[in-house]
């Protein structure tokens, strides 16, 4: 591990001032991503500005109906907060289904929506990378793709899914990111956070150097709905998803009345499936109806030989969180 120096900042602006006059700086909250990735050289901050300081802890429902979350609200803390359970159990149930107690009691949200892809080429350092060392290539297209690599929105140059489970429930809530830096403050669609690998796989997300995320906020909760995060992966602890499925669903009767879907495991970044949701709305709730949606939802996917059991995995995925949320008469 290299040297680095560090400071903790009392405030937002502190930590935008601090990050713009250290070298390589980077931001740290929870460190169970960066502390990692710094110990294997695939990160390497010359100066890490800590935001656990800043203040940023709150969970609060804003006048209108939504949901500000403070960025160092930890994990847990999120997922067992009394308006998370009541409002958003979807997005309770995806960040209890992540890593384990002792990570997510560390864990934060701006460190969660930022953690860094489980490529094992990104992470050993040596092979090509294009997210590590652009230009690089890629090792996993043709190389080893199974677990943790996506089949829908990769590119020529990079196949990694997106790891996180809370990233899922919050696409399907939908919402916006507030940020802060050099230029001031601004907010970010959330389904625009995460941008896809394309031709430069390095970038990642819509930050631009030296901001940081302050917050997340949340949409108001779809009024009457059920919801699900179904998680499905080789193992039930510390486990990143093979294919999971975050729903949100509306009924009138037996009909869909509004609906939200989001994917992980199989996505390059946390994935909304937008055209499955329409087809969704106005159909009767019932397995046919689930099974030709999915369908749609893995239009276009582009699996390797080692993962294309994720293509009907992760319809599977999508028919059983529905038929959870819309009970018997969908069987
Ligand atoms: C063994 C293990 C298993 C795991 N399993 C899962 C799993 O199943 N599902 C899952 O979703 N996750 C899983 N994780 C990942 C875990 O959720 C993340 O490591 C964690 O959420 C990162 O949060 P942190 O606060 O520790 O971030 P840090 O490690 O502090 O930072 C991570 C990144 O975010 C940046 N950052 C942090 N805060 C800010 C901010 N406010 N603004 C801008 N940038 C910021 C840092 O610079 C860094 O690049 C696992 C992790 C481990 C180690």
């Amino acid at each position: 591990m290299r040297d680095f120096s560090y400071t903790q900042a009392g405030s937002v602006g502190a930590a935008v001032k601090a990050h713009a006059q250290g070298q390589d700086a980077a931001y740290i909250a929870g460190g169970t991503t960066l502390l990692d990735l710094a110990k294997l050289e695939v990160m390497r901050p010359g100066h890490l500005v800590d935001v656990r300081k800043t203040g940023l802890d709150q969970v609060e429902r804003t006048s209108d109906g939504r949901l500000r979350i403070g960025t160092n609200v930890t994990n847990t803390d999120l997922a067992y907060h009394p308006l998370v359970q009541e409002h958003y159990p979807v997005l309770s149930e995806a960040i209890l289904a992540g890593a384990a107690t002792g990570i997510r009691n560390k864990a934060t949200t701006g460190g969660n929506i930022m953690q860094r892809c489980r490529c094992s080429y990104f992470r050993d350092n040596v092979s090509p990378c294009n997210k590590r060392e652009p230009g690089s290539g890629c090792s996993a297209i043709g190389g080893k793709s199974r677990a943790v690599f996506a089949v829908l929105g990769v590119s020529d140059h990079c196949i990694v899914a997106h790891p996180s489970d809370m990233c899922v429930a919050m696409a399907a809530i939908g919402g916006y990111v507030t940020v802060n830096g050099p230029q001031g403050e601004r907010d970010i669609d959330f389904l625009d956070f995460h941008l896809l690998p394309g031709d430069t796989p390095a970038q990642e997300h819509a930050l631009e150097p030296g901001e940081m995320i302050t917050h997340v906020t949340l949409d108001a909760p779809l009024q009457g709905a059920g919801s699900h995060y179904l998680k499905l992966r080789d193992r039930a602890s510390y486990q990143f998803a093979l294919a999971s499925a975050g729903v949100i669903v509306a009924t009138d009767g037996n009909t869909i009345r509004d609906a939200r879907i989001a994917l992980g495991g199989v996505g390059t970044k946390p994935w909304r499936a937008a055209d499955a949701e329409k087809a969704l709305i106005g159909q009767p709730a019932s397995e046919d109806t689930f099974a030709r949606v999915a369908e749609i939802a893995f239009k276009g996917a582009r699996p390797t030989e080692s993962n294309a059991f994720k293509v009907p995995l992760g319809k599977q995925a999508i028919v059983r969180a529905l038929t959870t949320v819309t009970g018997p008469q969908a069987s």
